[in-house]
């Protein structure tokens, strides 16, 4: 069953990580709002079917991306979730480290981390964008937060191309919006405009389309390895492609992308992986 983190004790700290979930906490309704309120209008007729087909498909996309968003922020994937129980076998033991800040023996592929400050089970990196760290049993999260959120950019980067450079191309086809792409901040600055508010939505959904792009082209590659950002794609816990999706998606791993609550139980404990290690493919 999964444990959850204390809004209070886990809150992000760093000012990287405030201004990160920030970002996202702001960026998504604005972009929502956006997208269904300015730009839906002009291309579909209100109320006709394509309306609100799109609608709908927008808030899909949209429910995704929040519900991922708040599941790989709330989920603890830490240590402290579990009770860990060493192997028996002295060889196997051996394996396991000691914390010295979290005083405790930590499983092998846990490994401490100074933001969360604790010690997190298959821990993959620490995600600035949901102030916690992505480990064994909230990767599965963080995937498709970034697969909903690369869709999501995608959309909008067409829909709103379209809306700019044709639809509306009389308002914003001049110096003025080139000079506003440049500078969007400082364009900002200059003319609290509506406009201007809409190139700035328009410019920063192409960067995060770039970048949840180059996150799922680096994380991919690792998922289907059976490995971490920690371990650098070795085989050493590779069990074959499924199984390795398995792992992260959890056994239900083909249902996962219709919402974030759809249950899907993990094939592993996440403590005890000395086992696959004796079992996966590389060390047979
Ligand atoms: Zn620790
Ligand atoms: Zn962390």
């Amino acid at each position: 069953m999964l444990k959850y983190r204390s809004i209070i004790r886990d809150m992000p700290r760093t000012i990287s990580d405030l201004g990160c979930v920030g970002f996202v906490i702001i960026f998504i309704p604005l972009c929502f709002v956006f997208q269904l309120c300015v730009v839906l209008p002009v291309f579909h007729e209100p109320y006709s079917l394509m309306f609100i087909l799109t609608w709908m498909g927008g808030i899909f996309v949209v429910f995704q991306i929040a519900g991922n968003f708040l599941a790989c922020m709330l989920v603890d994937t830490s240590i402290r979730a579990t009770i860990l129980v060493p192997p028996p076998e002295p060889q196997l033991r051996k394996l396991w480290r000691f914390c010295s800040i979290c005083e405790v023996v930590a499983p092998i592929r846990s490994w401490h981390c100074d933001s969360c400050k604790c010690c997190i089970l298959k821990r993959d990196h620490h995600c600035i964008f949901t102030g916690n760290c992505v480990g064994h049993r909230n990767q599965r999260y963080f995937l498709l937060f970034i697969v909903y959120v690369i869709i999501g950019c995608a959309y909008c980067c067409l829909y709103n191309s379209v809306f700019f450079w044709y639809l509306r191309y009389d308002i914003y086809f001049n110096l003025k919006t080139g000079l506003s792409l440049m500078c969007p901040f400082l364009g900002f600055f200059f003319d609290m405009s509506w406009n201007n508010l809409y190139l700035l939505i328009y410019e920063l959904s192409f960067i995060c389309l770039l970048y949840a792009l180059i996150l799922l082209l680096f994380h991919m590659p690792n998922i289907l390895k059976g490995s971490t950002t920690h371990e650098n794609q070795t085989s050493k816990y590779d069990c074959g492609r499924q199984q390795n999706l398995e792992m992260v998606l959890g056994k239900s791993w083909r249902w996962v992308w219709l919402a974030p609550f759809v249950k899907s139980e993990l094939p592993h404990d996440g403590i005890h992986w000395e086992t696959l290690l004796r079992h996966s493919s590389k060390n047979r």
